[in-house]
């Protein structure tokens, strides 16, 4: 059931809202006559930047004001009921990537070709990538509202890479300085607001590898269960990369991480009951060994 009044589109550059990309026949949406292209600005006075705010909004709401932009160019303002956990039937716009500012001595973008497509240049760092799809973010960047959000919506997990707790490591590996580097705070706070991590490393022989990991490990394991993983995965390298800080992971090295990494294991699943720091594949295959169950 709703209601809707037109008022005078206001022109503007800025295209604000989440645009419609499809609304299914028979739905709540259809009926409102929304359509694709179609942008939805506020729901009940509240500011819709993407998708994700959209269902933060109307999550568990059943008397909506909806303010659209219609692709028209009109604005329509929409009240309705609906019945708990109806569906609208849209689906939206993908989210375009916040991008990172950092300058990772590892970065897979390094090992494209130059003619690869776009899409593989795209450096993203976005935390509501994080909790859609455990893309991993290094919270170097993250602004106020981006805490914020995350600890207002509830976006748990975080998938963030870590490298080092060895600040002057973790500096040099992301090519930023150490203020920057230091995410010390950020983390504690989305860690005492409930927020769950799940925390990465590249591994770079020579680097943040021997007691640069353990200590890392260490470190992490400290937060268990706030930090409820750590993932290591061999730096990856391919032809197109030839910086000279970068060693390339070798059977040998893989063979030595897994033995020094099992002693790990076996200590922090007596302790946390959970292997806790979990080797890539890759390792286990480069090393000439069988992937774990
Ligand atoms: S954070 Fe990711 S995308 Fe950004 S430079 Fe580092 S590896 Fe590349």
């Amino acid at each position: 059931m709703y209601e809707f009044a037109v008022t005078p589109a206001v022109t503007s550059i800025r295209r604000r809202g989440v645009e419609i990309s499809e609304v299914h026949p028979d739905s709540l949406g259809a009926e409102m006559d929304l359509e694709p292209g179609d942008r939805i600005i506020k729901v009940n006075g509240r500011t819709v930047r993407d998708y994700l705010d959209f269902r933060f909004h109307t999550a568990g709401e059943t008397e909506l004001l909806l303010e659209v932009r219609k692709k028209t160019g009109e604005d329509w303002e929409l009240e309705l009921e609906r019945g708990e956990n109806e569906d609208f039937g849209f689906s939206f716009e993908q989210i375009v990537p916040r991008q990172c500012a950092n300058e990772c001595i590892f970065c897979f973008c390094n090992g494209n070709p130059a003619d690869a497509r776009p899409s593989l240049f795209v450096k993203d760092e976005d935390i509501r990538l994080s909790f859609l799809y455990g893309n991993y973010t290094t919270l170097t960047s993250i602004s106020e509202d981006e805490i914020k959000r995350i600890v207002e919506q509830g976006l748990s997990p975080q998938y963030v890479s870590i490298h080092a707790t060895n600040l002057d490591v973790r500096a040099y590996l992301l090519g930023v300085d150490k203020e920057r580097a230091d995410i010390s705070a950020k983390l504690k706070r989305l860690l005492d607001a409930g927020i769950q991590i799940h925390a990465q490393v590249v591994l770079c022989p020579g680097i943040n590898d021997g007691d640069v990991l353990l200590k890392t490990i260490h470190d992490l394991a400290a937060e268990h269960p706030r930090i409820t993983s750590v993932a290591i995965v061999p730096l990856g390298l391919t032809r197109y990369n030839t910086d000279p800080r970068l060693t390339p992971v070798t059977p040998e090295f893989c063979r030595e991480v897994i033995g020094q990494l099992t002693a790990v294991q076996n200590q922090l699943r007596v302790r946390l009951g959970t292997n806790f720091a979990f080797l890539g594949d890759e390792i286990y295959l480069r090393a000439g060994q069988a992937v774990p169950k």
